[in-house]
């Protein structure tokens, strides 16, 4: 039985290529993102669309690498050569581009990446837990929300930054409703499915249409499942997938996984679940660049040390999705989370008592057979 409605997700980022360059004839601004520490509710609440801009295809890195070190993340690597070649039009259509001290490798690329267009660099603590971090975390707030007031000739209110916190609070939650569905076994989307969706969603333009998108999702994959729908059976190996984030055109770990007769019921990573849970408190007697500056450094990402939060994460997760076996991916040159590998091993083979995968590898299809093989050997420990 086929999901129909998974469909609509297909082409959303392509048609919102076009919503885009009508908004801007029609005098919109955009505001684009690279990382999730950046507050799109501050672009939002400015009367901008903000856009995503990760680089996840292989396509621009030879571009890049005119300019950057080979022996660089290709996400950083990609993301830049998209702006450099000019053949992103999301990056295309921003006003600004809005980047933070996550990496070594991402912080020192937009230094670069100034040459040719107006870059904002959120300056990040990188402990979380320390009353110092909030502050300047709050300070950071401040300091976007005065250079986006400038730079887009606007003025930002409380209350529209509490709206914006309210609508992007709710598309959160629906899209955790969403890859929490995956909780049944066996289970009702693949990962491929659920990186689909998530990836293609984040392209939309019209936040409440995105709510109402993943609702209706939810609504009809719920009534199939009550008719016996799901995909796999209650022996298929099901897969948590961590580490750095995956988007469309760099998902090959999940496609091998899939095509080896696993399953990734969950992703951890950036854009997938890591996020999902924190909400923006919507407290209206509260300074709301502090609420959201508490939301966002609570963002558990392995440019943080210690970066415990994300392995009481998994660990949730391991037993909320049935985990069988867990591949922590890391694209080459990610030192954070390379380094950050060794606890989540020691987290999943010693605590959860279940098989570990960790593969280093980056955009390209060169090393597709050897990660089959790795992948195969994994799934038959199970
Ligand atoms: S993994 Fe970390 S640096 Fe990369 S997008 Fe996520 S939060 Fe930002
Ligand atoms: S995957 Fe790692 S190296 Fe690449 S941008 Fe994210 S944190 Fe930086």
């Amino acid at each position: 039985m086929k999901v129909n409605f998974l469909e609509s997700f297909n082409d959303i980022r392509d048609k919102n290529m076009l919503t885009l360059k009508e908004a801007k004839e029609n005098g919109q601004k955009v505001v684009g993102f690279y990382c999730t520490y950046g507050p799109q509710e501050l672009a939002i609440a400015a009367g901008a669309i903000p856009v995503g801009l990760c680089g996840t295809r292989e396509e621009p890195i030879a571009a890049a690498e005119a300019d950057l070190p080979r022996n660089l993340c290709p996400l950083i690597k990609s993301s830049y050569g998209f702006g450099k070649t000019d053949k992103c039009p999301y990056f295309h259509f921003s006003d600004i581009v809005i980047g933070e001290t996550t990496c070594d490798g991402k912080k020192k690329m937009f230094e670069l990446m100034r040459k040719f267009k107006k870059v904002h660099v959120m300056n990040l603590p990188q402990h979380q837990h320390q009353p110092a971090s909030l502050e300047m975390m709050y300070e950071e707030m401040v300091r976007l929300k005065k250079v986006l007031e400038a730079e887009l000739d606007t003025e930002i209110t409380d209350e529209a930054i509490g709206a914006a916190i309210n609508v992007v609070n709710r598309e959160r939650k629906a899209l955790k409703a969403l890859f929490d569905l995956n909780q049944n076994k066996p289970a009702l989307f693949s990962g491929s499915d659920l990186l689909k969706v998530s990836f293609q969603i984040s392209f939309h333009s019209d936040r409440e249409e995105r709510i109402s998108l993943l609702n209706t999702l939810i609504n009809e994959t719920k009534e199939k499942a009550k008719e016996g729908y799901c995909v796999g059976d209650s022996s298929t190996p099901r897969i948590l997938l961590t580490g750095t984030p995956v988007g469309l055109g760099c998902e090959k770990v999940i496609n091998l996984v899939e095509e080896s007769g696993g399953l990734v019921v969950t992703m951890e990573n950036c854009g997938s679940y890591k996020t999902l849970d924190l909400s923006v408190a919507e407290d209206s007697s509260q300074d709301k660049l502090m609420l959201l500056a508490q939301r966002y450094l609570k963002i558990p990402c392995s440019v943080m040390t210690p970066n415990t939060d994300r392995l009481t994460l998994l660990e949730k997760m391991i037993d909320d999705f049935k985990i069988d076996g867990v591949i922590d991916l890391t694209w080459q040159a990610c030192h954070t989370y390379n380094i950050e590998s060794y606890f989540v091993a020691d987290l999943v083979k010693s605590k959860a008592n279940l098989p570990f995968l960790h593969l280093e590898t980056d955009y390209s299809n060169s090393d597709l057979e050897t990660l089959r093989l790795r992948i195969n050997a994994f799934l038959e420990m199970m």
